[in-house]
């Protein structure tokens, strides 16, 4: 297929270069001049502007910072530049009415969309392994589905349109949670007199099993390999974590959902943050305790 591909960053460079190895043509576009010479190192054919990389293509895939980045993209870019008819694939992690919204615009302007936003952090991105949770019209996601099978391994429909992103979200706010759960008690087994490992051993297989435990160990030399045995290099940065904390509590917000747990947790996020620590994997919130 012909694939137009915009936001070429940590994770769209990667996604862009698995779809060139699926043999695609992509037609990349990012402001970035050192992404655009990374893509075309990776096969991709580059562009000066988004709205002539979109031009004669079936898809547009975007990779991009935020809902309002999204938005000015396609609305400004995309819309009328690509063919009538063309699929659109937002992996972003963006707001969910933001997510609606651009869909609903997209499919007045004669187009189908999906929001498709991702697990699984810039390794995942390169070796084609994502989990993509997508949310739009059946019609959509078959039409979606296959493109998105040559960045990931597992492509699920989550709903209309937004609803890949309220999975994303709800995910993200219940892995804080249970993250932090994790990193408090196992300070406080150690604190009590406990062997880590020896927690780590009884609890992993008890009822405190949780992937943040289990698959992710936030404590160095104790459980699985883990960024804590990498000084917290590396993995899914807190600045990251907080950004969807701060989407999960403005659609709590706007749900009219009660969430104190994740609150408390997003609090605590936004004061690791605060104190320089954004660039480090979240894991690393145990050292505040
Ligand atoms: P990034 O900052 O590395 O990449 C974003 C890219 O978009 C940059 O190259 C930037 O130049 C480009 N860009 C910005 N505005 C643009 C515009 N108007 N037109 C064209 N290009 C533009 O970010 P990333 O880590 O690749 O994340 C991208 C998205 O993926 C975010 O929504 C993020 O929340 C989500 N995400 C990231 C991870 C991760 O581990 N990095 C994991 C899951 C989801």
């Amino acid at each position: 297929m012909k694939i137009a591909f915009i936001g070429l960053g940590n994770m769209g460079g990667g996604m862009a270069a698995n779809l060139v190895k699926a043999g695609h043509t992509v037609s990349a576009f990012d402001l970035s001049e050192d992404a655009l010479a990374l893509a075309k190192a990776n096969g991709c054919e580059t562009f000066t502007a988004a709205s002539e990389a979109v031009a004669g293509v079936e898809a547009v895939v975007s990779m991009l910072p935020n809902g309002a980045i999204v938005k000015s993209v396609y609305t400004k870019e995309v819309f009328g530049n690509a063919p009538k008819g063309a699929v659109f694939l937002d992996c972003s992690t963006i707001d969910v009415e933001t997510a609606k919204d651009v869909n609903e615009q997209a499919t007045k302007a004669g187009y189908e969309m999906v929001d498709a936003p991702v697990s699984g952090g810039i390794a995942a991105a390169n070796g084609g392994t994502l989990t993509f949770m997508v949310g739009g019209t059946k019609s959509a996601f078959e039409r979606a589905e296959p493109i998105l099978q040559d960045m990931g391994k597992a492509v699920i429909h989550a709903g209309d349109a937004g609803a890949g992103q309220t999975a994303k979200i709800c995910n993200n706010m219940l892995l804080a949670v249970h993250m932090i759960g994790t990193c408090e008690a196992m300070r406080m087994a150690q604190n009590l007199g406990l062997d880590p490992q020896t927690f780590y051993e009884i609890s992993s297989q008890s009822s405190g099993y949780n992937w943040s435990l289990n698959a992710y160990t936030p404590m160095p030399d104790t459980g699985v390999e883990s960024p804590a045995d990498n000084g917290y290099q590396g993995g899914f940065a807190t600045a990251l974590m907080l950004k969807d904390l701060r989407l999960a509590m403005e659609a709590a917000e706007k749900s009219d959902s009660a969430v104190p747990l994740s609150a408390r947790a997003a609090n605590l996020y936004e004061s690791f943050d605060g104190a320089g620590n954004g660039a480090l994997d979240f894991s690393a919130i145990i050292k505040t305790y």
